[in-house]
């Protein structure tokens, strides 16, 4: 197949160009460099089956050649990254995927959508199943990230139903692993760049709150299924070992040896207190379990926030 890739720079949509050219497909992928980074793609550079275009998928999107799917995974995805980015964040879950599914339309593409477990909001329910609709703040800091995805997920389905596009739509749970940045602002890497600096771990509120955490290449994985599958439905992927935020700094704390100290600071608003994917469908329907360990998993990524191999 060739295949497009919005978002191809960031830490998502990177790992995923890897393992689609590892299967033998050939790769285009747009980037604005917004919140990607050169250096995730920088490897591709000579491939002669992955193809650069810089632009913004919140203009009209010109790809020449043929196309049989399209991964929408352009977005801001990070908290303090739409907070910075809210409008943006807006455009691109609305616009973004309002061009992205016309370009599916017109190359007669699969279209797969990168939604997110903030459908949920902070939920009432644990875990949260496909079917359940969500507690979310519209206009709350979180809501431009979230509302923009809720609304991606309805394009997508209208277009699905009024178009007859087939369409994949994986509402992915925190997800971890090398080349998240630095100074992403996400747990994983603040907890691990603050532990290699021996810096104050920065725990936001009782550090009681949880989330279930995801390994890339587990990820990967089950979008590839999704991807091979038919399911037109919303597909939880993610990892349903489930701890607090507290715990996490701890183990993170001593998997670098680090002689920080944990420091708590007041918790953001609308943070979701509880978070984990009920993935009964992907294991049923996808045959997708995840396999990594989270210290295994936290061991290789903080191998690369030590060494920057990716
Ligand atoms: N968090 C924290 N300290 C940090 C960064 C995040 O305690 O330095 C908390 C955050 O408040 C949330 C959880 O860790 O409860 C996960 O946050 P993250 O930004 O990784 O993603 P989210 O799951 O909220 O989208």
């Amino acid at each position: 197949m060739r295949i497009l890739i919005t978002g191809v720079a960031g830490f998502i949509g990177s790992h995923l160009a890897d393992y689609l050219l590892k299967k033998g497909h050939r790769v285009v992928g747009m980037d604005n460099f917004l919140t990607g980074r050169k250096e995730n793609i920088q490897h591709l550079k000579g491939n002669s089956k992955f193809k650069f275009i810089q632009h913004n998928v919140t203009q009209y999107i010109q790809v020449p050649g043929s196309l049989q799917a399209i991964l929408h995974f352009a977005s801001p995805a990070s908290p303090i990254d739409y907070l910075r980015h809210p409008i943006p964040t807006l455009k691109v879950g609305a616009l973004g995927t309002h061009n992205a599914l016309g370009l599916a339309k017109k190359k007669r593409a699969l279209f797969m959508l990168a939604s997110t477990s903030e459908i949920y909001g902070d939920p009432l329910i644990n875990p949260q199943h496909e079917g359940y609709w969500g507690n979310v703040n519209p206009i709350g800091p979180r809501g431009v990230y979230d509302e923009a995805k809720r609304f991606a997920e309805a394009i997508t389905m209208a277009y699905h139903r009024s178009h007859k596009i087939p369409v994949r739509i994986v509402r992915i749970f925190n997800t971890y692993g090398p080349r998240m940045r630095r100074e992403d602002g996400r747990a994983v890497p603040n907890f691990i760049s603050q532990a290699l600096m021996n810096k104050s771990i920065t725990v936001y509120g009782k550090g009681n709150q949880t989330r279930s955490l995801c390994y890339i290449s587990d990820l990967v994985e089950g979008l590839y299924k999704l991807l091979n599958s038919s399911l037109n439905e919303p597909v939880n992927i993610g990892n349903p070992h489930e701890i607090t935020i507290l715990s996490l700094a701890k183990i993170i704390k001593r998997l670098t040896g680090s002689s920080s100290k944990i420091l708590f600071k007041p918790l953001p608003q609308d943070d979701p207190q509880v978070r984990r994917p009920d993935i009964r469908l992907a294991r049923r329907k996808l045959h997708w379990n995840p396999k990594i360990l989270l210290e295994e998993g936290l061991r290789e990524t903080i191998r690369y926030f030590q060494t920057g191999r990716r």
